[in-house]
């Protein structure tokens, strides 16, 4: 094969970049291990294997993940494509059948001119050439590959399991009980700190000690690293470990009391805007359902409203803060993209997304044309946001959330409100009221949202046509 792209790894991403560079006419050679090699996870010889849930998550094209799902159905996404023929009934979400839904990837494949698949393990990054390459291995990525990854990155630049705590939306936090303040009063103060008195902190220790937690499976036997180990684990160590680690008071006084709490969840924020807040220090293997009742137990949170929640797994990615351009390639391999979860993002939809984008700078690439971002009011520009201006230093894979989207500027609120409405429909004035309190309704804020991202979307394709 002559001027071609390589992409490493058949799963969800590497497919998706496969027939994004073919549909350019872009000769392909699209590796992956199956079935001479399978991961801990991975069991059939398809390609594009959902490794675990059937289901792709809200098709609401007002929830953060449709949308990322419509602009991909916008940009000929072949995953979203065979997604939706092979589709189950599952209500609001796009659930597959996973036999079919692979099958049909691996034909559509297998059968496009100028797709090679070629059934074997690459156990090491290819040297630099003018042949664009995208690694697109995975979370289980293969042990010799990641060797290769961490020659070129290095390992503290490599992780291998998420732990991650949950992420709250701002808006749903009671500042009349939480309180902004860092440690001692030291930096900027962007801390936020829900505070608890003896009694509260006790029920909560009785509540996380009594809670269901996520079993781990066989392969991901995870050996904690003490700095970063699960509040369950903490609280089986004694009543008083959160207290004297995460949930540490001291230098934290609260300005209504002039004195500290008995004990403190501390926040801090996750974007730059400050409309989302990490828990921190609370990363946990806990179930979801537990996880929304015992946290909301914290004064403050009882009506929180989780962008994520917590998670710790077996999962190969890179600190792409520190290590990625918005084009997806490696920064000091500019013809290396890495694409899917270990780019750095989280979930089938959004490591999709990842490799649709490097399918499409990989093409670009080897035309010879400029490589493309998308806007950052799109689904697909806010999860490279979040890939590249997050804090290295906390930096853990995302699944897309409004969150990470850029404000709704004031403007948009106001024509909002205001387009073709009947002034005097109840509805419209309560939108109103709503609005006076800077509160648009979840729905209100993911239909503007949905909106602006696919206007923005469609002057960004025919500002690049062809994309
Ligand atoms: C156990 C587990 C469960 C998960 N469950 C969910 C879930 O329910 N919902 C969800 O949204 N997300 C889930 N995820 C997260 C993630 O979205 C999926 O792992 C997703 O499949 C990632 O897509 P990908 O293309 O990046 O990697 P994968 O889909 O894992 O594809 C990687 C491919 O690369 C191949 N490969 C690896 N190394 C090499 C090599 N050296 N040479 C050649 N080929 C190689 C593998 O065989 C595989 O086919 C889960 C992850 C794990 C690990």
């Amino acid at each position: 094969m002559s001027k071609h792209i390589e992409i490493i790894g058949g799963g969800l991403a590497g497919c998706e970049a496969a027939w994004q560079a073919a549909r350019r006419g872009c000769a392909v050679r699209l590796y992956d291990m199956k079935p001479h090699r399978f991961s801990p996870a991975h069991s059939s010889p398809l390609l594009a294997e959902m490794v675990c849930s059937n289901s792709l998550r809200s098709d609401a094209q007002h929830s953060a993940v449709g949308l990322l799902k419509e602009e991909m159905r916008r940009l000929d996404s072949l995953i979203m494509m065979v997604a939706t023929e092979t589709a189950v009934p599952a209500g609001k979400a796009l659930a597959v059948n996973r036999e079919h839904f692979s099958q049909g990837i691996t034909e559509h494949l297998e059968q496009h001119p100028l797709i090679e698949i070629v059934r074997q393990e690459q156990t090491a990054i290819p040297a630099p050439t003018d042949t664009p390459i995208i690694l697109a291995t995975g979370p289980l990525t293969s042990d010799s590959m990641t060797e290769s990854l961490v020659q070129l990155t290095g390992r503290e630049r490599l992780a291998f399991y998420d732990a991650i705590a949950p992420i709250v939306h701002a808006e749903s936090l009671d500042m009349g009980i939480i309180y902004l303040k860092s440690r001692y009063d030291e930096g900027p103060g962007d801390y936020l700190n829900c505070p608890m008195n003896k009694e509260e902190y006790l029920a909560f220790i009785q509540a996380l000690k009594g809670a269901d937690t996520v079993p781990l499976k066989a392969f991901e036997e995870v050996k904690y690293f003490e700095g970063c180990l699960p509040i369950e684990v903490m609280v089986a160590r004694g009543d008083n470990t959160l207290r004297f680690g995460p949930m540490k008071p001291v230098g934290l006084d609260d300005p209504r009391t002039g004195r500290y709490p008995y004990a403190v969840v501390q926040l801090r924020k996750e974007n730059r805007q400050g409309s989302l807040y990490n828990m921190v220090g609370f990363q946990t293997k806990l179930t979801y359902p537990e996880q929304q009742r015992i946290f909301r137990l914290i004064p403050g949170m009882d009506q929180a409203d989780f962008a994520r929640l917590g998670s710790i797994h077996r999962n190969t990615f890179v600190c792409a803060p520190e290590l990625l351009e918005p084009t997806l390639q490696l920064k000091s391999r500019p013809d290396l993209f890495l694409a899917g979860q270990l780019s750095g993002v989280e979930g089938y939809v959004e490591s999709t997304a990842m490799g649709l984008l490097a399918g499409i700078n990989a093409s670009r690439m080897l035309r010879g044309r400029p490589l493309v971002v998308p806007p950052p009011e799109t689904a697909l520009g806010a999860l490279i946001t979040h890939l590249t201006q997050s804090d290295p230093k906390h930096f853990q894979p995302s699944n897309v959330t409004f969150g990470l989207f850029p404000d709704i500027p004031e403007r948009a609120l106001e024509e909002n409100a205001s387009h073709g409405t009947d002034q005097t429909d109840p509805q419209h004035q309560q939108y109103q009221r709503n609005r006076k309190k800077n509160k648009l309704s979840k729905a209100q804020r993911g239909e503007l949202r949905s909106n602006t991202a696919l206007e923005a979307l469609a002057l960004w394709q025919s500002i690049h046509k062809p994309l």
